[in-house]
């Protein structure tokens, strides 16, 4: 033994101590909260509708235009660039190439340069003519207000046609999914879908399709101003106590793994 110290009594495990039972009552009650919880419950989705109308009463599409056609070619420049880059350059672009006939007439390399800080510009030029020439060829030189025949023409996908079908002929066909729909929707646990084709049809089922054109203008909005992709603004948020999202900065609700 060494002098000095005193030999030590071997530790005796602590009795686990009986939980509370109000403790206990209260956990049972938060897993069956729970569980009963539900995203697409009628009620929550109305609420969310309603803050949305309170916060973005009058909201219509960013991208200036005139007409049907050049809200086609906005769209298609707004690809992988902000509305506000492409607010500047389509006024100078619908200035010197007036109509679809002006665009059919150009080879793509022609409209290269008008568009080129819109990034991705080989591309876009090539969508841009095409759509003006297959418009002309198929359909007298009018965009249709439909969405099959709008998928024909060259650069246009879904997203593209419902902009145009929904803020050009109020037609609700189906829902925008830009990359601030996708986002929110999936933030809000409105999808669990990645893909926007999913996405758009799991809108389609929550959503009433009387609100599908001001939704998706709505949630596009929130997500420039407060639900931005990277710290989103949540306590300036009136969605905020209905939002479960995991990348909250700021929550007075529990956040869902799922909810992101
Ligand atoms: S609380 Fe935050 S994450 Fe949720 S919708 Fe609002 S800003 Fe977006």
């Amino acid at each position: 033994m060494v002098r000095g110290k005193t030999p030590r009594k071997p530790l005796r495990k602590a009795a686990k101590a009986p939980k509370p039972k109000e403790v206990t009552a209260k956990r049972a009650g938060k897993t069956a909260l729970l569980k009963s919880y539900n995203p697409l419950a009628p009620a929550r989705i109305n609420d969310i509708l309603q803050r949305l109308d309170g916060l973005y009463p009058n909201v219509t599409c960013a991208l200036h235009h005139k007409s049907a056609w050049e809200l086609v070619v906005a769209t298609i420049l707004s690809a992988q660039c902000t509305d506000v880059r492409v607010n500047m350059v389509t006024p100078g672009l619908f200035a010197k190439y007036p109509t679809p006939q002006h665009f059919a007439a150009l080879e793509p390399e022609d409209l290269e340069p008008d568009i080129r800080s819109t990034g991705f510009f080989r591309n876009k030029s090539k969508s841009v003519v095409g759509a003006a020439r297959k418009l002309i060829a198929d359909f007298g030189g009018q965009v249709p207000d439909d969405m099959d025949k709008l998928l024909t023409l060259p650069g246009v996908a879904r997203k593209t046609a419902n902009v145009v079908l929904g803020s050009w002929f109020g037609k609700a066909v189906g829902v925008v999914v830009d990359t601030h729909v996708h986002r929110i929707s999936r933030r809000l646990e409105l999808t669990t879908n990645d893909d926007p084709g999913k996405i758009e049809q799991d809108l389609m089922k929550a959503i009433p399709q009387n609100k599908w054109i001001l939704f998706s203008h709505q949630i596009i909005h929130h997500g420039r101003s407060l639900c931005i992709a990277r710290k989103p603004k949540c306590v300036d948020c009136p969605l905020e106590n209905l939002c479960h999202a995991a990348d909250k900065t700021w929550s007075t609700v529990d956040m869902h793994k799922g909810a992101q």
